[in-house]
């Protein structure tokens, strides 16, 4: 209310005049202009004014959080056909309907405006990927398409939308908005009811995945899927105990597709569940087939993607695969990802110990990469860790793989699961492995993933990993000479040849790595001056792997610094200048081996000599 008061002096006193005013009226009034200011009359909606205010505001916040935006130029297809032939009543009507159903295509704090005549602008803010504007885009087109009648007339109804990226495209409104506005016209030349993104970049994306995921939808009814197995190896046997299942897409158009990039995608539509369904069943009746044949029996592991752990069907799709295929549940192994059972853990472990209840067995893949806890892990019912390939790459060469690896079968052992490292590639991680008790392998090194039809030929040939002879007890006294010229090699090679060693040499600490997998090795000289990884970084990391080891590093220079400080570190026990002095070359060597000795005997533990 406004009061306004005004004293009148009369004759007879003071008066006052009171004037009372009802302000609500004018209140509504004014906020009634504001809106129209700032909104259109038709639909509602907001209109330009308010758009580039908003707009504006996204931009700020997007800079300071570093998010993307999207804009989306939205124009209707053949409007102006239904306003010239059924009048602009009609038009206007339309209009309203096209604002509700883009309203509802997007989040709340998204906003969708209107430019004026059929154009309407959408701004989608916080984006995650750039590529989800084409999934806001394509929800529009699907609901525009929805069929729609007005009175009596059945309109079809289409648009093109353009979309320019913040900050990929643009930094600024004006920008965002023309960029967005030029992509609208190049999506009506692509013959309208499609989108553009203003970069090809982006379109060319966008046009892999709507094929990919087209050829993906019939890739079942034609044929086109198949498994292949690989072969997982019994360390202490070295024979096969089991495989993995692993599909195969092989598309006339788009040819082998690997399922890292086929997965995520069938995942994301939903064509997993069959798909999923599909692997299931074939990797059982694949099984039992062998065992039909009188091959010793394997146990049969296959992937589960999250949204099929979580798909409510799936217990009933596996009781019934075990069913159909007569497979014994105890042969079939799935492999579970950490990130999956860490959604809703209480949820996931009911799940497990249902599947568990069946008699199927359980195996962690990928272990190593998620977030499990220790703690978490122990409340699971799995049988099985699969240590992840990303620490059996370099687990002879890299302290901190090699750390994790020995970490996690120790582990694993303690809650008493058997592990199975994936992806081992050469005899050196093999044997790493092997010394460290891990239980089993899978990989490149015993095999690659193969048809059912070579698998059977692996079958036949009763395949087996030839394990290397275990040492004697005494073993030899075993150098390991790692230096880039071979003629210092040769020369050291023939001072210290009456002195009775087993001497393995190396051009490369890459080379020596290998060996030191390989081999027991109890001295190691190795040249400091090498191209790659030089001798004081070799030599200390192979303190970190092999700590039982005595090591002399070597140079023609005298890099006092950086030897001193490798000394004291404990990484190197002696350091020579080269060229070295025979006799003494043949002292240090002996001496070396003494320490290794009294040290592997358990007497004492290595000394640091500086
Ligand atoms: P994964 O389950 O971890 O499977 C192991 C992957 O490592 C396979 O790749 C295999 O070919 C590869 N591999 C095996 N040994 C070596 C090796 O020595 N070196 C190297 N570099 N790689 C090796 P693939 O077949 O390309 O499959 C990739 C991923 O796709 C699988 O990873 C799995 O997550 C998924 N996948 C495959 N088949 C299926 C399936 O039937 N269902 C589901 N949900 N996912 C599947
Ligand atoms: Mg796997
Ligand atoms: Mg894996």
């Amino acid at each position: 209310m406004e009061i306004s008061l005004s004293p009148l002096k009369l004759p007879g006193g003071l008066i006052v005049s009171v004037v009372v005013r009802d302000l609500r009226k004018r209140r509504h009034y004014e906020a009634q202009l504001k809106h129209q200011a700032n909104h259109d009359g038709l639909t509602g909606l907001p209109n330009r004014n308010l758009l580039v205010d908003r707009l504006d505001q996204a931009l700020l916040f997007a800079r300071r959080h570093q998010h993307k935006i999207a804009v989306l130029f939205v124009d209707l297809d053949h409007f102006k056909f239904v306003n010239d032939s059924l009048g602009h009543d009609m038009g206007d009507r339309l209009l309203k309907v096209v604002a509700e159903r883009l309203t509802a295509c997007v989040r709340s704090n998204d906003t969708v405006a209107r430019q004026g005549g059929d154009d309407f602008v959408i701004v989608l803010s916080d984006l995650m990927e750039n590529e989800d504007a084409a999934k806001v885009a394509q929800k529009i087109l699907t609901s525009l398409n929805q069929p729609l009648t007005i009175d009596t007339h059945d309109l079809k109804v289409s648009c093109s939308i353009g979309i320019s990226i913040y900050p990929k495209d643009g930094e600024d409104v004006q920008a965002l908005l023309k960029f967005a506005d030029a992509s609208m016209y190049r999506a009506k030349d692509q013959g309208r009811n499609t989108f553009q993104f203003f970069t090809d970049e982006l379109n060319d994306k966008v046009v892999a995945r709507t094929t990919m995921e087209r050829c993906l939808r019939r890739a079942l009814e034609n044929n086109e899927l198949s498994a292949h197995y690989q072969p997982q190896v019994e360390l202490r046997t070295g024979r096969m105990v089991g495989m993995e299942a692993l599909l195969r897409w092989n598309n006339p158009e788009l040819g082998m597709v690997p399922p890292a990039n086929f997965i995520p995608l069938a995942e994301e539509t939903g064509l997993i569940i069959p798909i999923g369904e599909w692997i299931l069943r074939t990797a059982c009746m694949q099984n039992k087939k062998w065992q039909k044949a009188e091959f010793p029996p394997l146990t049969m592991s296959v992937n589960l993607s999250p949204r099929q752990f979580w798909y409510p069907g799936l217990f009933e799709t596996l009781a019934q695969a075990l069913k159909d295929s007569g497979l014994e549940p105890c042969h079939l192994e799935l492999e579970i990802v950490e990130s999956m059972v860490m959604r809703d853990v209480e949820m996931a472990t009911a799940m497990l110990h249902k599947f568990k209840d069946l008699g199927v067995r359980l195996a962690m893949d990928d272990f190593g990469t998620g977030y499990s806890s220790l703690s978490q892990l122990k409340r699971f019912p799995f049988d099985k860790l699969k240590m992840d390939i990303s620490f059996v790459r370099e687990v002879t060469s890299d302290p901190g793989s090699a750390a994790i690896a020995r970490t996690i079968i120790a582990m694993a052992h303690n809650l008493n699961l058997l592990v199975i490292a994936e992806g081992v590639e050469t005899e050196a991680q093999l044997c790493y492995l092997r010394t460290h008790g891990c239980d089993e392998i899978q990989g490149y090194f015993f095999s690659r993933p193969v048809s059912s039809h070579d698998f059977e030929l692996l079958l036949q040939e009763e395949r087996c990993l030839k394990l290397p002879v275990e040492e004697s007890p005494q073993p030899q006294k075993t150098l390991l000479l790692v230096d880039d010229e071979p003629a210092i090699i040769s020369v050291i090679k023939r001072v210290l040849h009456r002195d009775g060693y087993r001497i393995l040499s190396a051009n490369s600490a890459a080379e020596g790595f290998e060996l030191l997998a390989t081999n027991q090795v109890g001295v190691v000289l190795s040249d400091q001056h090498m191209p790659g990884m030089g001798g004081v970084e070799f030599l200390s990391r192979v303190k970190s792997l092999y700590p039982e080891t005595v090591r002399i590093a070597m140079s023609g220079f005298a890099d006092l610094n950086m030897v001193t400080a490798a000394i004291n570190r404990g990484a190197v026990y002696k350091f020579l200048t080269k060229p070295i002095e025979n006799e003494l070359l043949r002292q240090s060597i002996a001496h070396a081996f003494d320490i290794y000795e009294a040290g592997s005997a358990g007497k004492s533990s290595l000394p640091i000599s500086t």
